[in-house]
């Protein structure tokens, strides 16, 4: 590979860019142009360990200090962020390809977590009870666990990582983030930034990579915690094999997100919220809608309705004006999703919206798949079956909820499931009943706030806690709890027996 022209990105270390010494590079690519725009370096275990040292060295003097000081470092980055918000939203929207609108969405959301974190001094509050003994004190605190990775998938770039980072720094941790491959560049700005907001040198590192790098970081003696966000066998490995590392590990897997149509829903509402839903970011959305399931009679209206809208969608460059859906991240991914298609036709789903072969003027390198519909999909179907992750939408028609939810419970993916209907007693059903981590009740994509916690069931999570929200604190936390008396002179000291309070 010619590295002499390109821009060759650093790692981020120790609070500046830091050369790497792998001689393995990766290359960047624009999806809506198909052009390669720089090159990343594949971290080897020498840059990983000059990474997690600088963590470890930071560690002492960070967790050490108040959490009032740290948080207000976040509250600075925060507002850096916004400052900042276009130049970000214009760097992801150049290496993933999503529209500038959609991108400076996802940066919003990461932001709220930054947000979050800045209450760490009440979050971080443990419990206390006087004369627990006659006596006798008890309380507990949460105590940062040392240096913690993040490992993170491309599909956001910006929001996935400040899932993680803003919290576990502001518990007092020190982080290295592996951010992916595809699209590196933004992670660095984000480095930049927490400097100028005066994030002390090794808090905060970057190395990019590819499984070389992970298997550094999962087998590092010094790294504490592994947070992975990406797809389902990746997130099973770095779950394994963390766990034999005896590191504290939570893995987010892939996804297969249902929307159920109930036939009294309102479908002008249902289809443009499962339109927004099924194609935006072209379906690279963990939590994007990939199968319709239409209860009772209302599949031909709502199929009608979908292919319509389906059709008018306007796709090209994410940085071009009125583009609603962007190109897919590689050659290989509109490959892979469009030969997909190809199955499901094979397979003998009806192909109502066909997208494999767009005309996008002046791009006809990019990455571009169309907006595609199936109807008359079943569960044995491979399009059913397999996280397609791009922009197809699946209809499965089901005789009543209940089929909808055991069709939905059988899935092995449990990440999101969204309901629309006007019965507040199936809304109610369906909450209770449909066994997935995220459950929307008209509302197609139930990402919860950065004050509640993130994450679905069965393949779509391994580990015990979701990210953000207090479950973000309580994976970047460990208990201490401490029991004390103050004794006057001459008091009995606890002598041979179990000592028993009171
Ligand atoms: P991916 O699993 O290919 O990559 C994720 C990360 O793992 C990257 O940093 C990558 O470098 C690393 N990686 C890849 N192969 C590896 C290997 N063999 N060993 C060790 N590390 C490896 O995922 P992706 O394609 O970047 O992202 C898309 C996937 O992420 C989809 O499946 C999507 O559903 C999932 N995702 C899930 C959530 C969620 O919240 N559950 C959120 C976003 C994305």
């Amino acid at each position: 590979m010619d590295l002499t022209t390109l821009e060759r990105l650093p790692l981020w270390i120790g609070g500046r860019a830091h050369s790497p010494t792998t001689t393995r590079y990766g290359e960047v690519t624009n999806p809506a142009t198909g052009e390669v725009i720089r090159h990343v370096p594949y971290a080897n275990a020498a840059d990983v360990d000059a990474a997690v040292n600088a963590a470890a060295d930071a560690f002492p003097a960070w967790s050490s200090t108040p959490s009032l000081r740290r948080a207000r470092v976040l509250m600075k980055f925060r507002d850096l962020l916004d400052r900042h918000r276009k130049d970000l939203a214009r760097i992801v929207t150049q290496e993933h390809g999503k529209t500038l609108v959609d991108a400076e969405g996802s940066l919003t959301r990461g932001m709220e977590v930054v947000e979050f974190a800045t209450g760490i001094p009440h979050l971080l509050k443990g419990e206390h009870s006087d004369s627990v003994g006659t006596e006798v004190d008890s309380w507990s605190m949460r105590m940062p666990l040392g240096v913690c990775a993040g490992i993170t998938p491309f599909n956001f770039p910006a929001m996935v990582p400040m899932w993680m980072f803003p919290i576990a720094i502001a518990c007092g941790n020190t982080f290295v983030l592996k951010p992916s491959e595809r699209d590196p560049t933004l992670s660095l700005r984000l480095g930049e930034l927490l400097q100028e907001a005066g994030l002390p040198d090794g808090v905060f590192n970057v190395v990019h990579g590819d499984k070389e790098a992970v298997d550094a970081l999962l087998a590092h003696p010094r790294v504490r915690a592994v947070s992975f966000v990406g797809s389902t066998p990746i997130a099973r490995y770095i779950y394994e094999t963390g766990a034999k590392h005896g590191k504290r590990v939570q893995a987010l897997g892939g996804a297969k997100n249902h929307a159920v149509v109930m036939p009294d829903a309102d479908l002008d509402f249902a289809t443009e919220a499962i339109i927004g839903a099924g194609y935006g970011s072209a379906g690279e959305r963990c939590m994007a809608i990939s199968a319709v399931v239409a209860v009772g009679d209302v599949a031909d209206s709502l199929v009608e309705r979908l292919a319509a809208r389906a059709k008018r969608i306007t796709t090209g460059p994410g940085d071009a004006p009125d583009i609603e859906m962007g190109p897919v991240i590689t050659c290989a991914a509109r490959d892979r999703i469009t030969g997909l298609i190809d199955r499901g036709v094979s397979e003998g789903a009806s192909l109502v919206v066909d997208g494999r072969r767009p005309t996008i003027a002046g791009h006809a390198s990019g990455f571009f798949v169309g907006p595609t519909l199936f109807d008359h999909v079943t569960p044995d179907m491979t399009i059913y079956r397999e996280e397609i992750f791009g922009p197809v939408l699946i209809v499965v028609r089901a005789e009543s909820l209940n089929d909808a939810v055991t069709m939905i419970n059988e899935n092995p993916y449990a990440n999101g499931a969204a309901l629309f209907t006007r019965s507040g007693h199936a809304a109610r059903r369906f909450q209770q009943d449909v066994e997935v981590g995220m459950a929307g009740i008209n509302v197609p994509i139930p990402v919860p706030m950065a004050f509640y916690s993130f994450g679905g069931w069965r393949n779509s999570l391994f580990g015990d806690l979701n990210v953000h929200g207090t479950d973000g604190v309580r994976f970047y936390t460990r208990l201490k709890t401490v029991t004390a008396r103050w004794p006057d002179d001459g008091s009995a000291a606890p002598g041979f027996h179990m000592p028993v309070m009171g």
